[in-house]
């Protein structure tokens, strides 16, 4: 039986693993207390009878064999890192859930036919290297050896040296996976948004992970004296910026209410002065959407409305696209799986996108992924507060054992 109070006690445990910090958790990859978080799970795999590895970059593995060695591995988990000042559960929460499916099977003394692997990713957050997704990244075989020169953590050490006393005393095997035979790889997470609870539904099947573009505007004007130019000979980069951003949002708002999101997260101002015309506005866009389509059509409405707002405060403004990455779809095989499952556990359900990026979106690089999200209160996430219920926490077990124990007997 799945026991919520091993659920508990796990995630108990792991939240007081922690660097000191606002109340929260901070446990960031690769440092000494990543090494004990990873020490506290290793032991816990190794009780239920797992055999343990880390791989080169640190991902932990807990393995059950299957019967069947020639048959694909079927794979579950999330990461052990966090941001600083996190909550307990954002990807914590996935692995405890694998973990204790592994219990479960063990103590039911069921014998799969394939391997089952619980999987831990190091540095999903990209806290310690400014590279998120960095540990399922070398799975996929995105990332490769020469990278571990390229990339420098906060500390200005290259992630090869920082391996180095990382790894110490431990052998590791390859990370990239490529040529493994891999079933699926399930991943439990707490939704990180508000949608679940506000619609008391206990399971969302993730549909797609979002498309994400990231963009950098910089609108140059004129400076002047705030009391000499009057105001419509004025080439006021602020207000430009201001007109541009609030004809943005507003069109998102309009058309892709629940669909799209659109945030300035940074907006400043030169030479920022109470008394100074802004010659220079700049800002940051942060486009999401589970449909590549939307975000295309906002890109486009932005080229037409910079145009507008050029010729209306008479400024110029580049546009700098810095990252624009596409929706990952869900296996949907998976999902319909995942849907009967919940149908016979008499689980509530309902289809959502990820808003955020997951290890998932890389794993489907590999092989057939899918994501179970569960509740979490008022979406608080990235925050000490973040809480998921236990009730829901075991729900989500009970949901990926029973989707583990399908594809084992269906394939
Ligand atoms: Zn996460």
């Amino acid at each position: 039986m799945i026991k919520t109070e091993r659920l508990q006690a796990d995630i108990e445990a792991l939240r007081a693993i922690s660097d000191p910090c606002n109340g929260g958790v901070t446990r960031i990859g690769f440092t000494e207390r990543y090494r004990q978080g990873v020490e506290y799970v290793k032991q816990r795999m190794q009780e239920c009878g797992l055999t343990t590895y880390e791989d080169e970059i640190g991902n932990l593995y807990g393995v059950m064999e299957g019967q069947d060695s020639s048959a694909a591995k079927i794979i579950s988990g999330s990461h052990l890192d966090t941001v600083r000042n996190a909550g307990a559960f954002d990807g914590i929460a996935g692995v405890v859930c694998a973990l204790e499916a592994a219990r479960v099977i063990k103590e039911r003394g069921i014998k799969l036919k394939h391997t089952y692997e619980v999987l831990g990713f190091i540095e999903e957050e990209g806290t310690n290297f400014g590279q998120v997704l960095l540990g399922s990244r070398f799975i996929s075989g995105d990332l490769t050896d020469a990278d571990k020169d390229r990339f420098i953590s906060k500390d200005k050490q290259p992630l090869r040296e920082v391996l180095s006393n990382y790894m110490q005393g431990i052998e590791t095997v390859p990370a990239c996976r490529k040529n493994d035979n891999i079933l699926a790889f399930l991943e439990v997470h707490d939704e990180q948004g508000p949608v679940l609870q506000e619609t008391n539904t206990d399971i969302g099947i993730v549909q797609s992970i979002v498309a994400l573009s990231q963009l950098s505007i910089s609108i140059t004007g004129f400076a002047g004296h705030a009391g000499t130019v009057p105001m419509n000979l004025r080439q006021d980069a602020g207000l430009a910026g201001c007109s541009l951003v609030s004809r943005m949002t507003s069109y998102v708002l309009r058309k892709y209410t629940n669909e799209a999101t659109f945030t300035v997260g940074k907006f400043s101002l030169l030479p920022n002065s109470s008394n100074c015309i802004p010659n220079n506005c700049s800002f940051t866009i942060d486009l999401r959407s589970g449909t590549q389509a939307i975000v295309d059509n906002v890109l486009d409405y932005l080229q037409d409305m910079k145009k507008l707002v050029e010729q209306e405060y008479n400024v110029t403004i580049d546009v700098n696209i810095d990252s624009y990455k596409d929706e990952v779809v869900m296996d949907q095989g998976l999902q319909q799986l995942i849907a009967e499952s919940c149908d016979k556990l008499g689980l509530s359900y309902r289809n959502i996108n990820s808003g955020a990026g997951h290890d998932a979106m890389i794993m489907a690089n590999l092989c057939k992924t899918a994501m179970i999200f569960i509740p979490c209160d008022r979406g608080i996430t990235h925050h000490p507060l973040e809480k998921v219920e236990w009730e829901d926490m075991r729900k989500g077990t009970e949901l990926l054992l029973e989707t583990i124990l399908r594809l084992d007997s269906q394939f």
